[in-house]
């Protein structure tokens, strides 16, 4: 059994924390909106009503917040930031898809407090979240990652660790360039398809058992189908992640076109539907009549 704080209970933090307990660990739970943390509460986590009570006496601090600027200021930033108060030893794993560099950054200022941080950012939504089959890429000091390997298991089926501060959110990028691109040709395939006269849950099913398939395939593209957008994975979000990817495909002077594309799309969707509207909504962009 450990003893681990969890800050941000959103869509993907609740059912973590969920998992978390079930395995035995003991939680003390935190996030701004109070109704979430009241809502743990009734399911065993011990319920925090700041980060520094959060952080508590807990040998392992997990985040799961939206964004680089959310997770530097819990960190480093805000009035009662982790930095102020983690003991030397306590690890801190950041499992919200954010910057690289700002990983980087964040992970040198727990470094010289002896704190270790660990990128460890998930794939495979809140279905995966629920069940504790995400897949969990792993970023930073090996001999840590390897302190908070059962835990992480905890939440995830396929852990991989790899390499030095930031590389868990590099191969998250990557994981998100093919998610938007697929979500978009998966998109112009059933745009196709409803212009055309086809039964689109044949078409899909069709799709499904030949080269085509894919996760997006088999878990969205129903939902697709029946035009059901409540949000799971939040445009915004995937904005946020696709302008990161923009940011560090230029950073390393590369060229990506379907990703450069993509966001203006999505910035299309935004504006006209809103941030919290989920990202498969897409496909009304690329054919109205979904
Ligand atoms: P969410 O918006 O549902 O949850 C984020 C939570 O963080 C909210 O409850 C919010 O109140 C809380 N929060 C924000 N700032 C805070 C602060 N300063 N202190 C305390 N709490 C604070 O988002 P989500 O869908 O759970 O996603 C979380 C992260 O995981 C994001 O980086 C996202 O890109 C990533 N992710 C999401 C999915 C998905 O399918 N939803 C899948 C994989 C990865």
């Amino acid at each position: 059994m450990k003893k681990i704080g969890f800050i941000g209970l959103g869509v993907m933090g609740k059912p973590m924390v969920m998992n978390l307990i079930k395995a035995g660990h003991q939680v003390t739970v935190f996030d701004q909106v109070r109704s979430l943390v009241d809502e743990l509460k009734k399911e065993g986590a011990h319920p925090a009503s700041s980060l520094l009570e959060a952080v508590g006496e807990n040998e392992i601090v997990i985040t799961m917040l939206p964004n680089s600027p959310h997770v530097k200021d819990v960190c480093l930033l805000s009035e009662q930031a982790l930095i102020q108060y983690v003991e030397p030893g306590t690890i801190v794993i950041d499992m919200s898809s954010i910057s690289p560099e700002v990983t980087k950054e964040i992970n040198e200022a727990f470094g010289e407090k002896g704190v270790s941080y660990i990128d460890a950012p998930v794939s495979g939504g809140y279905v995966g979240a629920v069940a504790g089959s995400l897949s969990i890429m792993v970023g930073g000091e090996e001999q840590a990652f390897e302190q908070v390997k059962d835990v992480l298991a905890c939440m995830g089926k396929r852990i991989t660790y790899m390499g030095p501060s930031g590389a868990g959110q590099t191969t998250k990028l990557c994981n998100q360039i093919m998610v938007t691109g697929t979500t978009l040709t998966m998109s112009e395939a059933l745009a196709l398809g409803k212009k055309s006269g086809l039964d689109l849950y044949k078409l899909r099913d069709v799709l499904v058992s030949g080269g085509a398939n894919c996760w997006h395939l088999e878990h969205k593209a129903p939902l697709m189908i029946e035009g059901n957008f409540e949000p799971s994975f939040k445009s915004a979000l995937l904005l946020k992640d696709i302008n990161l990817a923009i940011e560090k495909a230029k950073a390393e002077q590369l060229e990506l076109p379907v990703l450069f594309q993509s966001k203006e799309l999505y910035e299309q969707l935004i504006n006209q539907e809103g941030g919290n509207i989920d990202y498969i909504a897409i496909i009304k962009q690329i054919y109205k009549e979904f």
